[in-house]
């Protein structure tokens, strides 16, 4: 007989948290769930507002091939029709994304795929000998001039706040070209947004589970490492071990948000703006989403930031020196001091760029070592 009074507390009540509270609950565990901030549900979490869905962190498209997990979100949330369809606006002009035909066709007339195919030749043929050694001649040395400066240069300034010639190159593998008119931003086999909005799904998976917010375990760390068995943590790992072997570095998003007075704003959710004297990079407008027919529209610009200890840490930057320090603090987790009584996961604690079919995946793998022997 146990002296816990729970199995697991879980620090995080994200999709990682949620995930593997819904599993102990059905298992027949106890598990209590905290979280620092004033609601449940993590980076997806949705503000309604005017009977908008407003992606409260960051617009959010569930995208997977992963069947497994298609299935499992559709046991608790259906999903509509949205395919995620971004346009970029550069000086005026509009072009759609990814790369497609309609793309080659705005940038230079181009009618067929054997024309487009052609042009991107004739635009790589100055950079053809260069050996990239950063994003600027990676991307020119895949796509050439056109493409790079209209869709390219600026918003990835933007967003990594430094210029595409100190940005090392491996941020682009290849350019996602595709000779067809198809302008559906994702590969992947299933996509869409919860019907009802992402709170839909993460309380479907919190039901019937105990869940404090407003809660930051650092500040109670003993009495909720003495509440349960065990403890798992989704927040940030180097936070979790006191900095002690360093600070692990994010970029971070400002988003401000108007309510409008008109139906419908930019006609899509997504637009991107690639020039580099526009501040933001995104404009998003809600609605679009869900297909919204209100009166009203809410739109946020996104202005990408620096990471501070006032705002939120969104993007984990995974080059050389901080995998190197994830690596280290993964060695802390798993040494005997730590793993019999704490788990890691989810992406601050993984510190990995985790969509939401990743992190469902992960945190499933998880309940598999952890619950399949209770
Ligand atoms: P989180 O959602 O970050 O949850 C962790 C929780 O832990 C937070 O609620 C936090 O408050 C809490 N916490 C941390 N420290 C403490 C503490 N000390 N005490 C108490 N609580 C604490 N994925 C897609 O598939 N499609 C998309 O379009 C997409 N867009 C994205 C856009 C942005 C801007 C971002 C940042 C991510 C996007 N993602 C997208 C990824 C998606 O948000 C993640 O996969 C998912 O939310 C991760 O869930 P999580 O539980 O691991 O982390």
């Amino acid at each position: 007989m146990s002296n816990f009074q729970y199995d697991y507390v879980i620090v995080g009540a994200g999709l990682f948290g949620a995930v593997f509270a819904r599993e102990a609950l059905q298992k027949g565990l106890k598990v209590l769930v905290i979280d620092k901030r004033h609601h449940s549900g993590g980076n997806i979490y949705c503000e309604n507002i005017e009977g908008i869905n407003v992606h409260k962190y960051g617009a959010h498209i569930f995208h997977t091939s992963n069947k497994e997990v298609w299935n499992y979100v559709n046991q608790f949330v259906e999903f509509n029709h949205y395919v995620n369809s971004p346009i970029a606006n550069y000086r005026e002009k509009l072009y759609n994304l990814p790369f497609n035909m309609n793309t080659f066709y705005q940038l230079w007339g181009v009618k067929t795929p054997a024309e487009a195919r052609a042009k991107i030749e004739e635009q790589r043929q100055p950079y053809r000998d260069i050996e990239p050694s950063n994003l600027e001649e990676q991307a020119l040395f895949l796509g050439g001039k056109d493409l790079y400066e209209t869709l390219i240069k600026g918003y990835t300034e933007k967003q990594w706040g430094r210029p595409a010639t100190e940005i090392p190159s491996f941020i682009i593998k290849r350019l996602p070209f595709r000779f067809t008119f198809d302008n559906n931003y994702f590969n992947d086999l299933y996509q869409g947004v919860p019907i009802g909005g992402y709170n839909t799904l993460t309380n479907a998976l919190f039901e019937g589970v105990e869940i404090h917010t407003g809660v930051n375990y650092f500040d109670n760390k003993e009495k909720y490492d003495q509440l349960a068995r065990k403890v798992l943590y989704t927040g940030k790992i180097d936070e979790f071990f006191e900095y002690q072997l360093g600070k692990l570095e994010y970029r971070s998003l400002h988003f401000e948000t108007q309510v409008l007075d008109q139906e419908n704003y930019q006609g899509n959710a997504v637009v991107n703006y690639t020039e580099k004297d526009i501040p933001f990079t995104r404009i998003i407008e809600h609605k679009h989403f869900e297909f919204g027919t209100q009166e009203k529209t809410i739109v946020t610009h996104e202005y990408p930031h620096e990471f501070s200890k006032d705002n939120e840490p969104y993007y984990p930057i995974n080059d050389t020196d901080n995998n190197a320090l994830i690596a280290s603090y993964k060695e802390m987790a798993a040494s005997a001091d730590y793993c019999d009584k704490y788990l890691f996961g989810g992406r601050l604690a993984d510190y990995r760029y985790y969509d939401m079919d990743d992190t469902i995946e992960a945190a499933l793998s998880l309940t598999k070592t952890e619950l399949d022997n209770q």
